[in-house]
């Protein structure tokens, strides 16, 4: 779900962290997990030689699946354990979670924060976050620090 450490392609496992809340804001958040439609290929699914178990997903078309609770946008994924803005929620099915839950992250590419995430964060009342820490010096970042926004 997000990336925290100095190396961008270091993906840090909310497992990993589940006992750590203050190290991961995702670990004391999980709002996108219960707000988004989260929808996927349905060849992700694990009878089908994925990693998402079936028993979680609900089939909204020929090649489509969701996760089960989000069918609708604003319910909560059945995987999405603990208490919305509290310390500990986290996802029961971390390692095999699908491609969006991958790919929607606290930072965009050039490092600063994810607008999207953010608001969500702030539904919650939670504080924005700010500029992922290694974002100057992010390859792919952008090519002054000046351009990256700053949270309140
Ligand atoms: S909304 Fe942002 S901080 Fe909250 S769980 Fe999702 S990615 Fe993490
Ligand atoms: S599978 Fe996990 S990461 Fe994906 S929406 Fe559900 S709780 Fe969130």
């Amino acid at each position: 779900m997000t990336r925290l450490t100095p190396d961008p392609t270091t993906i840090v496992s909310l497992a990993d962290l589940a006992g750590q809340p203050d190290a991961n804001p995702c670990l004391s958040c999980g709002a996108c997990c219960a707000h988004f439609r989260v929808s996927f290929y349905f060849g992700e699914v694990d009878v089908h030689g994925g990693t998402v178990p079936q028993a979680l997903v609900t089939q909204i078309s020929p090649s489509r699946v969701c996760m089960q609770g989000t069918e609708h946008g604003g319910g909560r994924c059945v995987s999405l354990r603990g208490e919305l803005g509290q310390p500990g929620i986290h996802c029961d099915i971390y390692e095999n979670r699908s491609t969006p839950c991958r790919e929607f992250d606290m930072w965009q590419a050039d490092g600063s924060p994810n607008p999207d995430c953010q608001r969500l964060r702030a539904r919650l009342g939670l504080a924005p976050l700010g500029p992922r820490p290694d974002a100057e010096n992010d390859p792919q970042g952008p090519s002054t620090p000046s351009d990256q926004p700053r949270a309140a």
